[in-house]
């Protein structure tokens, strides 16, 4: 959930908002190939890899309208070398990959999904509108559904036989849930320790001022001669309110850091919340013991751009039935073995 005014609406064109409110088809397959349950980043990705990965429909189902969970207020930044050194070998893997796929789905997919390049410490990486993304992923996929909640699942003989959403039963061959957090579904029993992670941002008004490019992860050109700022990590305030103080601080610490910043007008402020697990490390996994159900969720700082990469490798997993060996350090189990644990240092960006 974005909370605030994210400056990501209102950059789309009408075409593409449309497609982040789609409707109900007027004929819908209630038994696809691949259910996938979440309208984030990570849904709309895995049902791009589905889609490619062999034949038979797949359908995306989200309650609210895409982007609307943490999606659509991240910053869209996909750096994996900024992870590197910073946190796990198996993360920054996962994320080298994933800015690779990135780059294949902007070359392949139809009208491409508005990837932009950045350069930062030598390196070519690269950021994108992630509300833009989700509508052209969303515009050529065969059936993505808005405003439908899966609120229940049947187990039939160790794999999910049925979900029951608000438009009615459907029997999925498959289904992922991309659910942000762990899916609070009736009858899936996914217990693990989660949170989120609040996070504000800010754009400023048009200015000719160019932050030097080793700034990227603390302010950023974007469109039209403004700076996006942040976003920052809230640890403890779960409120869903825009804090003036902390945009204040916000433009306090980077006038601090480059002193040409003064005196920038706030154009944009909002905050969303980042999904998070004590290890800070995402799920992708299968559900354990259900032979038809995957799930990934607790991406925190990263969703966005592993997005691509964890769709991938769960489209192979439900293919070929083996799990791919770059997702094996996300399984869940971890968690449940570790609930207890301490939390990793909650660091910066
Ligand atoms: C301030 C900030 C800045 C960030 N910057 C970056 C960045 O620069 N780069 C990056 O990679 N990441 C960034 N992130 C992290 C990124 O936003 C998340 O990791 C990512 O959006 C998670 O995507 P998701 O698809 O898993 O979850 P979401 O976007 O939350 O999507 C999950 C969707 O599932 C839906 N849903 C849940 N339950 C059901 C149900 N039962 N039935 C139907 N639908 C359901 C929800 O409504 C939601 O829309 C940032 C986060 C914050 C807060």
């Amino acid at each position: 959930m974005t909370v605030g005014h994210a400056i990501w609406p209102d950059q789309l064109t009408d075409d593409e908002r449309a497609c982040l409110r789609p409707g109900l088809p007027e004929q819908l397959d209630r038994s696809p190939r691949v259910l996938i349950v979440g309208g984030g980043m990570l849904g709309l990705a895995t049902a791009a890899a589905c889609v490619r990965a062999g034949p038979g429909s797949v359908v995306v189902i989200e309650r609210d309208w895409l982007g609307a969970g943490a999606s659509g207020g991240a910053a869209g930044l996909l750096m994996p070398e900024a992870h590197d050194g910073v946190d796990p070998p198996a993360l920054v893997d996962l994320a080298r990959l994933s800015l690779e796929a990135w780059r294949e789905l902007d070359q392949s997919w139809p009208g491409g999904v508005g990837l932009m390049e950045v350069q930062w410490s030598g390196h070519r990486q690269a950021r994108v509108n992630p509300l833009r993304a989700i509508a052209r992923v969303a515009a050529h996929l065969p059936c993505v559904i808005g405003g439908v909640e899966a609120r229940a699942v049947a187990i039939e003989g160790g794999r999910v036989g049925s979900v029951q959403t608000t438009i009615g039963e459907m029997r999925p061959d498959n289904v992922v849930f991309a659910t942000g957090t762990p899916p609070r579904i009736d009858g899936l029993e996914v217990s693990v320790p989660a949170s989120e992670v609040k996070g504000h941002m800010l754009v400023t008004e048009p200015t000719a001022l160019q932050p030097p490019a080793a700034m990227v992860l603390l302010a950023r050109s974007i469109e039209g001669g403004r700076l996006m700022i942040g976003g920052t990590l809230d640890v403890g305030d779960e409120e869903r309110v825009v804090r003036p103080q902390v945009i204040a601080t916000m433009l306090a610490e980077l006038e601090a850091a480059w002193p040409a910043a003064h005196g920038l007008s706030v154009a944009y402020q909002w905050a969303c919340f980042r999904p998070a697990h004590p290890d800070l490390l995402p799920v992708i996994d299968r559900v354990p013991s259900l032979s038809n159900a995957w799930m990934t969720y607790g991406h925190y700082k990263t969703g966005i751009l592993m997005a691509p990469a964890t769709g991938r490798a769960l489209a192979e997993w439900i293919r070929s039935g083996d799990q791919p060996p770059e997702v094996r350090a996300f399984a869940v189990d971890r968690l449940l073995a570790s609930k207890g644990a301490e939390q990793r240092g909650l660091d910066s960006h």
